[in-house]
């Protein structure tokens, strides 16, 4: 976008005139494999579950959501108990629309600049960029992991307050331990500074959740979503575990009845069958494995994934001629930006076996 794209009546703030709004592409073509949604949809008694619960509150559409979506919260601090052996009351729990608002949240409570280690998630310097925060950025090592190395070159910078890490990450799929995490969040305790650790795709993950940290580390806030494995990614929820002095300052920032009762009644409802949706991550994290070899097979690179998405090189062409070749096919994969690759959800089996399809045929040897 350029600066000429805003009429001179319009009185834009200047620091967001070269700015683009997100924008992974939407095309409908039968094979989306560019968001990292879950390829599976709600079962039917999901669905109904969904339904009836969100039936319920339309009774009562006339009344104003609850403010602080006690019910879900606590929900999800049983949910999260549950998975990780931690005791959480809903006091450590917040909710959102989606956890890019828990992000934006995050900027808009606390001071100081932001720092992240990239290639990662492109909206942490987005939203940084819309609330008036600097952003700094410190690059991954080659093989798109964060070492010893990395936190000491992010703990170099005295005026960052927020530390981001997206673990698995995306779009690598590389993970961080939690030892590492641990080390970050104790540097940065020492100076009154805060770790924000995205992990949207902990599900799909081996490693223990960092949510085990934050008795230890109550500066370390947990970012969690609805969106990936809970296959709910139309239904816009995301949430945080914190420490309950920093939920406080969440609700500082939020503005009044954000989540409509509809969204609190649906996520209810998807929550309470958590149970069922095990199988589908089962799956897709075999699936991921299986397409995984069959990527090397055809004699291409493949970063070692953590999460629901593979980012893969090597070809014969660009990866531009490669994502253009496998449109014309039907199948959507997006250009992460990243020099030489491309990144792929894991689908359905039959829609990986057309991505392994055209993948073959536009990258020719
Ligand atoms: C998908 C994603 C999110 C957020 O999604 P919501 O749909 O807003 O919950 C957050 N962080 C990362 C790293 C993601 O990939």
């Amino acid at each position: 976008m350029s600066a000429k794209f805003w009429p001179d009546w319009l009185p834009i703030r200047p620091d967001l005139e070269g700015l683009s709004p997100y924008g992974a592409p939407q095309i409908d073509v039968p094979v989306r494999l560019n968001t990292n949604e879950n390829p599976f949809p709600l079962t039917e008694d999901l669905q109904n579950a969904v339904s009836e619960s969100m039936a319920v509150t339309l009774r009562e559409l006339n009344r104003y959501p609850d403010r602080d979506a006690y019910t879900l919260r606590s929900a999800l601090a049983q949910f999260i108990n549950h998975k990780s052996g931690t005791h959480f009351e809903s006091d450590s729990i917040w909710v959102a629309n989606g956890s890019n608002e828990i992000l934006q949240s995050i900027f808009l409570a606390f001071a100081g600049s932001a720092l992240g280690f990239e290639p990662s998630y492109s909206m942490h310097p987005l939203i940084a960029r819309v609330i008036g925060k600097d952003w700094i950025k410190i690059e991954r090592d080659d093989k798109f992991q964060i070492s010893k190395r990395e936190i000491n070159l992010a703990l170099a910078h005295s005026d960052v307050k927020l530390f981001f890490i997206t673990t698995p990450n995306n779009p690598t799929g590389t993970t961080t331990s939690l030892e590492l995490i641990a080390e970050l969040a104790t540097g940065a305790m020492d100076r009154g500074a805060l770790v924000v650790v995205d992990e949207a795709y902990a599900e799909f993950s081996a490693e223990p959740s960092a949510v085990t940290l934050i008795s230890k580390h109550p500066n370390l806030l947990v970012s969690r979503t609805m969106s990936k494995a809970f296959a709910f990614a139309g239904g816009r929820l995301g949430y945080l575990i914190a420490d309950p002095k920093i939920i406080q300052a969440m609700q500082l920032v939020r503005l009044p009845y954000h989540l409509s009762s509809l969204t609190q009644a649906a996520a209810l409802a998807a929550l309470s069958r958590a149970a069922t949706l095990e199988s589908d991550v089962i799956q897709i994290r075999r699936d991921r494995e299986q397409l995984t070899a069959e990527l090397i097979r055809l004699g291409l690179t493949v970063i070692p994934s953590d999460a629901n998405f593979l980012l893969f090189g090597g070809f014969t062409t660009t990866p531009e001629i490669i994502w253009k070749g496998l449109l014309d096919r039907g199948v959507l994969v997006r250009d992460v930006g990243i020099s030489g690759y491309l990144r792929v959800t894991i689908g359905s089996p039959a829609e990986n076996k057309e991505f392994l399809a055209a993948l073959g045929e536009v990258n020719r040897r």
